[in-house]
């Protein structure tokens, strides 16, 4: 072995739970640790969705600067607190779907399970801040899996939350086991930030359970901006692609973090590097408290049509929005730019 990877390996070492454990969960902590004098005066303590920063994540946000597209996204600002017209606590009417306890079905084929509420990150824009998540997690015993075994229409398992990946070890093993047991499955998809915030989370362990599953197994991680992105990163990502898992990612469109055709287009070939492919970029859920990340229809279109321009098909996330009832996540009309020419403010 050389001694780069050697290196880099000893640096995955660090437990993975200390550093969930240590994460910044105060603002005042946060301020301090990005050298700011003071605390700034657009922040403060959200106690209903508290700060949430683990160190790997942290060490990638620029000091002493308000406008970090790492920093904007986990921070909680004051602007979360304004009531803002067509943002309500659950949009996309979860609820709805519930086919059992902590499983939702809205298309055909796929179930998504909710494997618990807990993430390594808060990140502010996220809709799992108003949803009643803790009440609705898939039973560990699991007479929830019941409404999988039970329909063979069922092929793939999408293990969502909060993040799956912040389960232990023992806990992913006993339901990895009971899902690979359903003969009509064929995939499980994982849809995870934690490769993204602690690295670390890909241990040796983690990655001899998903290479003793009989199932194909699809990763969906949630990277926005390709300062996301360092070395630590993208050495727990090879890993994963070496196991020969398919690696795909999705990103939300986020103004003051990656409403630009240059950060997108960067993304895309950072996370091509690292044997990652785009997948999907979503438009913002209106969800309460999230109305400062809105990027306008318009605003979306004119980004999409330039970052088309500049990269190869295959690295062009699709842009998608989703829509409660509807049968698939919804393609965003790029015909829309060319309808409202002459009246755009662009
Ligand atoms: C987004 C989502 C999926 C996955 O949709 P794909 O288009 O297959 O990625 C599945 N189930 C639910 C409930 C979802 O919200
Ligand atoms: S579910 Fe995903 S986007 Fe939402 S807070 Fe957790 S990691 Fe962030």
């Amino acid at each position: 072995m050389n001694t780069e990877v050697e290196e880099s390996i000893s640096v995955l070492e660090t437990d993975w739970r200390l550093l969930l454990k240590n994460a910044v969960r105060t603002v005042e902590d946060l301020s301090r640790k990005l050298g700011f004098e003071s605390l700034p005066s657009q922040w403060y303590e959200a106690r209903d969705f508290p700060i949430r920063v683990p160190e790997p994540y942290l060490s990638r946000i620029k000091k002493k600067d308000l406008t970090d597209p790492l920093l904007l996204q986990v921070v909680p600002h004051v602007a979360e607190s304004r009531q803002v017209v067509g943002f309500s606590p659950d949009p996309l009417l979860e609820s709805k779907s519930m086919i059992g306890q902590g499983v939702l079905q809205k298309y055909q084929g796929r179930v998504l399970l909710i494997t618990t509420s807990a993430c390594a990150v808060n990140c502010r824009y996220c809709f799992r801040r108003s949803f009643p998540y803790a009440e609705n997690v898939v039973a560990p015993s699991s007479t929830s899996l019941g409404s999988i075994e039970s329909d063979s229409s069922i092929k793939e398992v999408i293990l969502s939350g909060g993040d799956p990946l912040i389960l232990s070890d023992k806990q992913l093993g006993r339901l990895f086991e009971q899902l690979d047991s359903i003969k009509h499955l064929d995939r499980i998809r994982i849809h995870t930030r934690l490769p993204v915030v602690i690295p670390q989370r890909v241990t040796a362990g983690l990655r001899e359970l998903l290479r003793g599953l009989s199932k194909k197994v699809i990763f969906v991680l949630h990277f926005n901006h390709p300062a996301e992105i360092d070395s630590e990163v993208s050495l727990a990502l090879k890993m994963l692609a070496d196991d020969k898992h398919i690696l795909l990612n999705q990103s939300v469109l986020l103004k003051g973090v990656n409403d630009s055709p240059e950060v997108l287009a960067s993304l895309s070939e950072k996370l091509f590097e690292s044997r990652v492919l785009p997948y999907y970029l979503n438009m913002l859920d209106r969800v309460e408290g999230t109305a400062h990340f809105e990027v306008s229809e318009q605003q979306a279109v004119r980004i999409y049509r330039k970052l088309q321009a500049q990269l190869s098909g295959y690295l062009v996330p699709k842009l998608v929005r989703e829509i409660p009832g509807a049968k698939s996540k919804e393609l965003q009309p790029l015909q829309l730019s060319r309808s409202t020419k002459g009246t755009s403010p662009f």
